[in-house]
């Protein structure tokens, strides 16, 4: 398949899957249930999930997966995020919404999605990233929020999520390469309210890993790491996925010893600092002349 037909492909599961799951997140509802739903229904439209699908509850901005026997539940007057990714041959579009429970916070959202607007409209080959990144924050601040400053939206390539160069959602003074025709960027501000601090900070695991580097092992731990690599490459994955194709304590086992040798890498949950709510709203676009194709719309 050709790059452009498999970004777009991509792009139209991830944007089907986004608007189906506005429906299922209500209070009472499994974390886990979200998750595994939102991974079927990529796979039943013909994509593969580009990482585990994040469900961020409150001030978690970012980052949590189900694990495999979670019983955690949407709780009432909470804002949820669902970050989804969707590949197609190695061709990725990441996508996020947010379900907002408290009307009092639906101001978050509505700064959130009008922010990303606003960024998307000032994308075009040329453009300095931190440009990009002032529009968005000129839009929250309008809007009576505050953007995460040190979370970013991020160039995208091919097997790979997150490519080196970054769309900061501040007016960051360090961002200011230009974006080039035919590159590939997720754009994702995250919202808070203006009284918080508008940083993350490292939280419990995510329960989402990645391959990190190559060590001998035998046994059961050297087919878990074989079929980690056939299956995910270079993207993330959830111990969820990797542990219903190994059950029982022996998986599990083999999984501890692969992190505990540096084979993987855990990711944290990233939390806002000042534990406020937080919103976020996400396109995947690739860049042309005189502005950008959104694949997620
Ligand atoms: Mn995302
Ligand atoms: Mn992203």
């Amino acid at each position: 398949m050709e790059e452009l037909e498999a970004l777009r492909r991509a792009g139209a599961i991830a944007s089907q899957v986004r608007k189906r799951v506005i429906g299922l997140v209500k209070p009472g509802v499994k974390l886990i249930d979200i998750c595994e739903k939102v991974e079927q229904w990529i796979r039943e439209l013909g994509g593969e999930p580009a990482f585990p699908c994040n469900v961020d509850v409150d001030h978690v901005a970012a980052h949590y997966t189900s694990p495999i026997d979670d019983e955690t539940r949407v709780p009432e007057d909470s804002l949820v995020k669902v970050d989804i990714g969707v590949h197609v041959e190695g061709y990725i579009a990441d996508t996020a919404v947010t379900i907002c429970l408290n009307p009092e916070l639906e101001y978050l959202v509505e700064a959130a999605e009008e922010a990303l607007e606003e960024g998307i409209a000032a994308i075009r080959a040329g453009v300095r990233a931190s440009e990009v990144g002032a529009a968005i924050e000129e839009a929250m601040k309008r809007l009576g929020a505050r953007p995460i400053r040190n979370l970013t939206g991020h160039k995208v390539s091919r097997y790979t999520l997150h490519a080196g160069s970054v769309i900061p959602n501040v007016s960051s003074m360090l961002e200011r390469h230009r974006l080039e025709i035919g590159e590939v960027y997720a754009v994702e501000p995250f919202s808070v309210p203006r009284e918080a601090d508008g940083v993350v900070v490292d939280g419990p695991p995510s329960n989402i890993y990645i391959y990190r580097k190559k060590r001998s092992v035998g046994g059961l731990a050297k087919r878990m790491l074989r079929h980690i690599q056939a299956e995910y490459r270079t993207l993330p994955f959830a111990s969820r996925w990797v542990l219903k194709a190994f059950p029982g304590m022996e998986g599990l086992e083999a999984f501890e010893q692969l992190l505990r040798i540096g084979c993987l890498y855990s990711y944290p949950q990233l939390l806002e600092r000042s534990h406020a709510p937080v919103a976020q709203a996400e396109h995947t676009v690739i860049v042309t002349e005189d502005g950008c194709e959104v694949t997620t719309a």
